[in-house]
């Protein structure tokens, strides 16, 4: 009995599984548990050299007989099924490991027995002595009352003892494997579908990139158009007034064009800086300056001051406009009548400094972070009286951080906002030149124009 005593539930009184279960109390479709042990010493005898072994293995192991009987079954199997050996020895392959289907009928005889292939493996076995290799099945069993579906790769191949046939059957438990090669799967699958996304995120960059654009062309030429029936109507008042609404909403149009330009851009990567060696001290001066007009029309006083005269940086003078033109057009717009807007250019530790400071509304300290978003807007009763799209500051600290700066507000709700950019104070070498001056670059008033356009 050596080979049971190691390892079987019923002879040292523990068992690693079932250990509470009733004992079975000899079921007629079963052989009696008696002539199993006859049959255990029989297999003892012809298993020797092996016997340990089988029991130690990590896989499960189960024997039956012609009659498709368990009649052993290793200490891993009885961990799978959480059932002692001694529940099971005896029993239909299928009852005995509390097969899904042997739950109304008895094993082999369910509607699905038919196809079950570890059934089907067995016998063929049994009738060729033909082994079978590596099949994977996929049986659900009742364990613990929980209906249980696990993969298991079975082998099966006969054995004979005092000439009666076993199906010596070997369950490789992969569920694991098998869970592992799904997710795996999954992966592959859902990393498809995100390139899938990419590409058409892409291509929808693109083609709206493409569109916007289309939309300046027939912009301009109506923006040119106005300016030729101003030139031409100049004594008509109504006409006048008219003819400035029109052109007014086509810069309009034109700024939100180009915002949805740079958001194409930036969003596809292609939104780039062109850094040249200029003085950062004029482009801030002329730009601001170039604003002044918009900012007495509301009775604001804009004040452009500076420490320092000249700073030769690497930066791109149209965006560093831009920047300028954005803050100072916002500035103006949440600022009621009769405020202060004080621009500051000054040197701290090594950066540059520039700050756009306003008497206006403020910001709440929630939407502080919030409105370098895109799309994001404080919603104020008084945002109703100046048009905008959430979009201009986004872009802003794009620019900032293209050039290696960074951006922050400090702002207090009915005092006023400070937007503080730094730059990193470097220059760029060239081969033919250490700077180019900033005279060379012109600040066009369109711009001006463009981006205070839905400045009532
Ligand atoms: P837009 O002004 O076109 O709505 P922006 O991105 O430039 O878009 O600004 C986002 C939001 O930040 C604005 O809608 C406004 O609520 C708030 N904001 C920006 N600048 C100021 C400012 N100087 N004072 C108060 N609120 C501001």
């Amino acid at each position: 009995m050596d080979f049971l005593k190691n390892s079987s539930s019923e002879e040292n009184g523990r068992g690693p599984v079932g250990e509470n279960e009733t004992e079975n109390q000899g079921n007629e479709s079963t052989i009696k548990y008696s002539e199993y042990l006859k049959v255990v010493n029989i297999l003892e005898g012809e298993m020797k050299g092996i016997k340990g072994f089988i029991e130690i293995l990590p896989v499960g192991i189960m024997i039956v007989d012609e009659d498709k009987n368990i009649v052993h079954i290793n200490r891993s199997l009885e961990k799978k099924i959480k059932k002692s050996k001694r529940k099971v020895i005896g029993k239909k392959g299928g009852e005995g490991l509390g097969c899904y289907n042997s739950q109304n009928n008895p094993c082999g005889e369910g509607r699905l027995c038919e196809t079950c292939p570890l059934k089907n493996t067995v016998e063929s076995v049994l009738k060729t002595g033909v082994p079978i290799y590596d099949m994977e099945v996929n049986p659900r069993f009742i364990i613990d009352d929980v209906v249980t579906s696990f993969w298991l790769r079975i082998t099966v191949s006969s054995i004979i003892i005092e000439n009666k046939k076993y199906a010596f059957i070997i369950m490789e438990d992969i569920d694991n494997e098998k869970r592992n090669i799904q997710l795996e799967n999954e992966v592959t699958e859902s990393e498809k579908k995100l390139i899938e996304l990419m590409r058409y995120d892409h291509k929808r960059n693109e083609f709206f990139a493409n569109v916007t654009h289309e939309f300046k062309t027939p912009l301009n030429i109506i923006l040119s158009t106005i300016q030729l029936l101003n030139d031409m109507n100049t004594e008509n008042k109504a006409f006048l007034k008219y003819n400035n609404i029109m052109r007014q909403n086509c810069y309009r149009l034109l700024k939100l064009i180009n915002n949805l330009i740079d958001i194409a851009r930036i969003e596809s990567g292609f939104f780039d800086i062109n850094l040249k060696n200029q003085n950062i001290v004029a482009i801030v001066e002329d730009t601001t300056l170039s604003t002044v007009e918009y900012a007495r029309m509301k009775g604001i006083k804009l004040v452009f001051d500076t420490d320092i005269e000249e700073r030769i940086i690497a930066c791109d003078a149209e965006k560093i406009e831009r920047i300028i033109l954005n803050l100072l057009s916002n500035a103006i717009k949440y600022t009621k009548d009769n405020g202060n807007i004080h621009v500051h250019l000054y040197e701290k530790d090594h950066r540059l400094i520039l700050s756009v400071k306003d008497s206006g509304i403020g910001i709440p300290p929630e939407m502080a972070s919030e409105i370098f978003k895109i799309f994001r807007q404080v919603d104020t009763s008084f945002r109703r009286n100046n048009e905008g799209s959430g979009i201009g500051l986004f872009i802003v600290k794009t620019i900032v951080k293209l050039h290696g700066g960074n951006l922050k507000v400090k702002s207090q709700v009915n005092q006023g906002s400070e937007f503080i950019i730094e730059f990193p104070i470097r220059v760029i070498c060239t081969e033919e030149e250490t700077y180019e001056a900033y005279s060379t670059y012109e600040h066009n008033k369109e711009k001006s124009t463009i981006e205070f356009s839905n400045i009532k």
